[in-house]
């Protein structure tokens, strides 16, 4: 049975990065994917901030479809709050396989359709079993996404996901003119919001529902005309409560959506899964390199520092999306295509008095600013 220091479940980003940063300080470590290929088929908005790249080391142009200046959130008046962050759309299938490619250079050691079907501890470590051959490590790392089962084996932490799905219209056949940034609705049809971020070549429209009725009819109202012949629908899980109780346990690692690293305000997770892949490389070569023991241990502190982490963002999912219809009305016609810095006190008051229900729901309004604020590059 082949032996590596660190068996890693699953090549999306976090499991991808986690074995190019194992690889690359001589660390051997093999990938375990149940795909042919990684990061195929796509289900993703493909948007990730450039600062994110930047701090997970990776930016490079050859996965870019197009650079945007940020984002902007749409009001149920059709009005807009403008957040000012760059960032780009990518090409989802190029960027797994970048990342993937890196870390085979290094040294890791890639096993594609290899589907894991079960795992246990044993003397030495591990013993992993695929549907096609079984492997022993040291080290586990679940990377396996937001269904884990990795977390189901050895933490059991329950899951709350969020149903996402998204069509790829072709810009041929649908007119948007997003000014260059990618877009957030509040629309009543979804518990959290549905998008539209236009690429190059087409545009991805999808939202958090899991019905693809509601979204057919949300595209019906953006563009005017039905669904009708996509360039490719998916469907997909988002851990949406944000960081998960346990995330390390004696040599077993949670990285990304398997660890619940989504951000639960903007429900990104390519940021969360790079960096949390990252760090988990790093507290195993503390071990293996440094000769620190207790470097695996502090892995669950140092994500719970991390931006994406904050129970704040855990706070203000719980209230920005229950937000009654007035006080989106009222932030529609407050910020009307501005910047979330904008501020305009007479006309916040003379709005107040118009719609009273906003000064109830302040404290949340005033936090996701100043999270804004702080790192509107980290929320995404
Ligand atoms: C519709 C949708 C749109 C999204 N849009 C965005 C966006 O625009 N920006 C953003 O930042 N985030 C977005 N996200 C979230 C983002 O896609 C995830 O947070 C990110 O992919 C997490 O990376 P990961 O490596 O943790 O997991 P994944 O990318 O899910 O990778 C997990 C890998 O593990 C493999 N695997 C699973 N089980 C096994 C097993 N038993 N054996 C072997 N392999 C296994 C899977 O095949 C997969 O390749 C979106 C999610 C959805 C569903």
């Amino acid at each position: 049975m082949p032996h590596f220091e660190v068996v890693i479940v699953g090549a999306g980003p976090a499991g991808s990065i986690a074995a190019h940063t194992l690889a690359k300080n001589n660390i051997s470590c093999a990938i375990l994917e149940r795909r042919k290929s990684p990061g195929f088929p796509v289900c993703c908005g493909e948007a990730v901030s450039e600062a994110s790249l930047k701090a997970a080391g990776i930016f490079h142009g050859s996965y870019v479809d197009k650079k945007i200046p940020g984002f902007r959130i749409f009001f149920p008046n059709g009005k807009y709050m403008t957040v000012n962050s760059p960032g780009c759309l990518i090409n989802r299938e190029k960027f797994d396989r970048y990342i993937f490619d890196l870390a085979a250079e290094k040294g890791a050691k890639p096993f594609l359709k290899h589907r894991v079907l079960s795992a246990k501890r044993n003397a030495g470590g591990f013993e992993v079993a695929t549907d096609n051959s079984n492997f022993t490590c040291k080290y586990l790392v679940g990377a396996d996404g937001p269904e884990s089962l990795i977390d189901t084996l050895f933490f059991n932490n329950g899951r709350k996901l969020v149903d996402a799905v998204q069509y790829k219209l072709p810009k041929t056949a649908y007119k948007y003119d997003s000014n260059g940034y990618i877009d957030f609705y509040y629309d009543a049809s979804s518990s959290r919001y549905m998008w539209v971020f236009e690429k190059s070549k087409e545009i991805n429209a999808g939202g958090c529902v899991a019905d693809k009725e509601l979204l057919r009819r949300f595209i019906k109202k953006q563009f005017g005309v039905e669904e009708s012949g996509h360039a490719g629908f998916c469907r997909g899980k988002i851990p949406a409560a944000g960081i998960k109780d346990k995330i390390f346990d004696n040599n077993v690692f949670l990285v990304g959506d398997a660890a619940g690293l989504v951000n639960p305000v903007t429900l990104a997770g390519i940021y969360s899964a790079l960096l949390s892949g990252k760090i988990c490389a790093y507290c195993i070569f503390g071990e293996v390199k440094l000769g620190k023991a207790n470097s695996p241990g502090v892995y669950e502190k140092v994500i719970n520092k991390q931006p994406f982490a904050s129970p704040d963002l855990k706070y203000l999912a719980s209230r920005c999306f229950d937000l009654p219809q007035e006080v989106l009305l009222f932030l529609g016609e407050y910020f009307d295509s501005n910047d979330y810095r904008h501020k305009d006190f007479t006309k916040f008051l003379r709005l107040a008095l118009k719609y009273p229900a906003v000064l109830a729901d302040i404290k949340p309004l005033f936090k996701l600013r100043k999270l804004l604020k702080s790192g509107a590059d980290k929320m995404w």
